[in-house]
């Protein structure tokens, strides 16, 4: 028991191609060939504009309509797209797969959606500038050479605890490591 979305289909209503406010669709696509056009299985149905906003309006306040039937599928034209459902099935049914369907896809999103956001919160924490009074703090701290090596060459401040693992920018996670312990700390992370 399953609607199933159709993927490739068009509606085409009213135009100057389709007078009158029809309504076409295709659910196994054409590919177009050397010979022209090839797997003829395209299906076609054609609504008249009363039967075109009745279905629009049962969409709306439904969710779905039904608007067709070929052998033992119907035809529904959901807020999302086309559907073929078992025509056995009634229609509350129908409409609860379909609602299942955009449900699990909208959880879907969300997931997604929190989880750019948390990746976005995290570049923004790493984008950071460090406070003056905290490079300060920390270059007379550590009298201004690297803690691992002594050197006075190419010193940059570095977070103890990577800021992607939660270390803060504050003194007591910065020190100053030169660029060379710095990397060799890099690798060894990796
Ligand atoms: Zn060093």
């Amino acid at each position: 028991m399953s609607v199933r979305k159709i993927s490739k289909w068009q509606i085409v209503e009213e135009g100057s191609f389709w007078p009158g406010g029809r309504f076409f669709y295709k659910h196994t696509g054409l590919t177009r060939g050397s010979e022209g056009y090839r797997r003829a299985e395209t299906d076609s149905i054609k609504l008249d504009h009363a039967e075109y906003q009745r279905a629009k309006q049962e969409i709306e306040e439904s969710g779905g309509a039904r608007i067709g039937q070929q052998g033992s599928l119907a035809l529904w034209w959901a807020e999302d797209g086309l559907y073929w459902a078992d025509a056995n099935l009634a229609d509350e049914d129908v409409l609860l797969l379909i609602w299942d369907r955009l449900r699990k896809q909208n959880r879907k999103l969300d997931r997604l959606r929190k989880l750019r956001h948390s990746q976005e919160q995290l570049d923004e924490l790493r984008r950071e500038r460090i406070a003056d009074e905290v490079r300060a703090l920390v270059w007379e701290r550590d009298e201004g050479r690297c803690v691992k090596c002594g050197t006075e060459e190419e010193l940059q401040f570095d977070h103890i605890i990577p800021v992607a693992r939660g270390g803060g920018n504050t003194a007591e996670n910065i020190q100053i490591l030169c660029g060379g312990c710095n990397r060799q700390k890099g690798d060894q992370i990796i």
